[in-house]
């Protein structure tokens, strides 16, 4: 069974093959125009899907050696994601299995992250909890089977890669600023600075007062020495990255202790973050913990965990119809 899977839900134009149930292909056509606005502008993320779409599912085709008649279904992400930017790639699959007369899938794109567990490498055993961070979410997901999931605890305000991104700015750093405050981080020191950690009741989260806390903190300093920033941006990474860590992994380990779960992944955009990587690899040592964590490429958005998602619809014959319309704010 060949399935092709398309990815449109913000900024990058992603395409993938996958044959029973091996990913073959990852195609990602990162959208470079939104660099210069410092942040994703939606109507030309739609422009740059229309002109990336036809290029990366016939690259996607051709590094598979497959001709489009070899493939048995269409899958696409139908939400959560920009409206514009989903348009184009349900309406190229919609077409596509009109075209080819085969069926189609819709993929949940945040059930998608947690599935890139299943791509390759060692992959989690059920129930376990996936700590799904990225640009618009940040998730405690209870996950009991490939297509059963519970959302336990999420953020109430902004998502922690949004944080990151933002926070990024305050440095004048261009956007997306979190990888490269992963970056700086690595040369600092985590303890310099100290920021104030929401108190949210459960497992839910808040990430918009410390980011106001970084605003103030920065403008205080900069009245005493102008390019504080600049003589201290790796001691400032370490500490704010420490801090979004610290508030990420203490609700992770409750949630862990009150389910008497220990099977813990980590999935979205921020996983990529070398810090969070390793204070969970040492969690894991502290509480015998078996920990999941994505190769890169498959952390930020990417078609291969729609492609993954999708090969586990159609093994459960979930299909959709021609009717289908994108779903910004889908939830699971
Ligand atoms: P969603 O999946 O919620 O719809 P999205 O698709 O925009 O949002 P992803 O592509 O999964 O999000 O992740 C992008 C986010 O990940 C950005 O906020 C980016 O800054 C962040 N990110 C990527 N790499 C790192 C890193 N090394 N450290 C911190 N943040 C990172
Ligand atoms: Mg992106
Ligand atoms: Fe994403």
């Amino acid at each position: 069974i060949n399935i092709l899977a398309i990815e449109s839900s913000c900024d990058e134009t992603s395409a993938s093959i996958v044959a029973n149930g091996k990913v073959l292909n990852n195609i990602v056509a990162t959208q470079k125009v939104h660099e210069k606005y410092g942040g994703v502008i939606p109507e030309l993320a739609s422009r740059a899907h229309q002109q990336n779409i036809v290029p990366v599912v016939d690259q996607a085709l051709k590094e598979a050696g497959m001709d489009k008649k070899d493939l048995n279904a269409v899958a696409f992400t139908r939400g959560p994601g920009l409206l514009g930017a989903l348009l184009v790639g349900t309406s190229f699959a919609k077409a596509f299995a009109l075209g080819m007369n085969i069926p189609l899938i819709e993929v949940n794109h945040m059930q998608a992250h947690i599935l890139a567990h299943f791509i390759e490498g060692k992959t989690p055993s059920f129930p376990f909890l996936c700590l799904t961070v990225s640009g618009g979410h940040t998730q405690i997901v209870l996950v009991k089977s490939h297509l059963e999931m519970e959302v336990i605890g999420k953020t109430l305000d902004d998502a922690v890669g949004e944080a990151f991104d933002k926070t990024a700015k305050l440095l004048g750093l261009p956007y997306p600023g979190g990888p490269l405050v992963d970056k700086y981080a690595q040369q600092g020191n985590p303890n310099a600075y100290s920021f104030p950690m929401a108190e949210i009741k459960g497992y839910d989260y808040s990430f918009s007062g410390i980011k106001t806390a970084i605003l103030y903190f920065l403008r205080e300093q900069k009245k005493a020495n102008e390019n504080f920033i600049e003589e201290n941006m790796n001691d400032i990474c370490a500490s704010i990255q420490h801090t979004f860590i610290a508030m990420l992994l203490q609700k992770l380990k409750k949630a862990a202790n009150k389910h008497k779960i220990r099977h813990i992944a980590i999935a979205g955009g921020v996983s990529a973050n070398s810090g969070l990587r390793a204070s969970l690899q040492e969690l894991a040592k502290k509480h015998s913990w078996e920990v999941y964590i994505p190769d890169f490429q498959y952390c930020t958005d990417n078609a291969g965990m729609i492609a993954m998602a999708a090969h586990f619809k159609y093994l459960a014959g979930d299909f959709t119809s021609q009717t289908v319309s994108p779903m910004p704010r889908m939830s699971f």
